[in-house]
């Protein structure tokens, strides 16, 4: 899952990934519409000639999936749309940089989380590729690699010098308080928010509850263990709300923003977040903290 805590408020939909990658496409097109008097200074920008090249590759990826004999329509369906996606936020992408070049700062900091959702797309497309063992399949893997890297590489370089450096400071206490029903727990790097509880409605729900929002996944737990949960991050006892969600068994993995071994919270970025993924299938998201402690943050 992508979090886009910087991003405009409209693309929080990519809140939901990878499992709800439909949103991503309706966020593209309003996008696209917007700069589409602009694309042609990508040209400018010599982005353009690689994104064609990645054009190509997705069309044969989706040549070699439609023509497949495969009993599963479904899943070659969804696969077909998993790589326009990758095409897609990567025109997205590329899209933002004449904007981005016109001192954009918000622009920039979409651009670089649509990188992000791209490089989890790329790698889910090669998955599913490689889930079909032949030659033509390990042709497409080498090709799509090649091509993705080269327009990934082109475009971060290009919005780099754009990216505000995350100048932020460590929070002065891993919890705090926004409002009677709402904790923010807080990067031990940076001191960006990230794992929220409140109080809310879920999306997806018509039910109050205790909301959760991390750097992998978002959600709700039943609202009766909400006092227990606040008591705890009131004392500051981030570890202890950690092992009461797994030990009730609310979330398997815990609060995914939180290292035990360091007994800290650190957002995705310095948690480096990586998602992994099997033969097409979302598998895991792992963590690896700046003190190197290892673990699956999501399953
Ligand atoms: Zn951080
Ligand atoms: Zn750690």
């Amino acid at each position: 899952m992508i979090l886009l805590r910087n991003a405009p408020c409209d693309m929080n939909f990519l809140f939901d990934m990878p499992w709800a990658g439909g949103y991503l496409e309706a966020i593209f097109l309003e996008k696209r519409k917007i700069l589409n008097n602009r694309t042609g200074m990508i040209e400018a920008i010599g982005v353009r000639e690689h994104i064609r090249c990645l054009e190509g590759v997705k069309d044969d990826i989706v040549a070699f999936h439609e023509s497949a004999a495969r009993p599963d329509d479904a899943l070659r369906r969804i696969w077909i749309a998993d790589v326009r996606e990758l095409y897609g936020v990567v025109l997205a992408a590329a899209e933002l940089l004449p904007s981005i070049a016109g001192g954009s700062d918000e622009n920039a900091g979409a651009c670089v989380q649509f990188l992000g959702a791209a490089e989890s797309l790329n790698r889910q497309v090669l998955s599913e590729l490689k889930g079909v063992r032949s030659k033509a399949s390990r042709r497409l893997q080498r090709r799509l690699a090649e091509a993705f890297e080269s327009c990934h590489d082109r475009i971060a370089e290009t919005v780099r010098p754009f990216v505000r450096a995350n100048d932020g400071q460590p929070p002065v206490a891993t919890v705090s308080r926004a409002g009677d029903t709402e904790f923010h727990l807080h990067c031990a790097v940076c001191g960006e928010v990230s794992f929220v509880f409140r109080i809310g409605v879920p999306r997806f729900s018509t039910e109050e509850c205790l909301v959760y929002e991390g750097i992998t996944h978002a959600g709700g737990v039943d609202r009766k263990h909400a006092r227990r949960i606040f008591t705890l991050l009131d004392a500051g006892a981030v570890g202890r709300a950690h092992s009461y969600l797994m030990r009730k068994k609310l979330l398997e993995d815990g609060i995914d923003a939180y290292c035990p071994e360091c007994d800290a919270v650190y957002c995705r970025e310095h948690y480096h977040a990586n998602e992994e993924w099997d033969d097409g299938f979302y598998d895991c998201t792992t963590g690896t903290c700046p003190r190197g402690h290892h673990r699956i943050i999501d399953d």
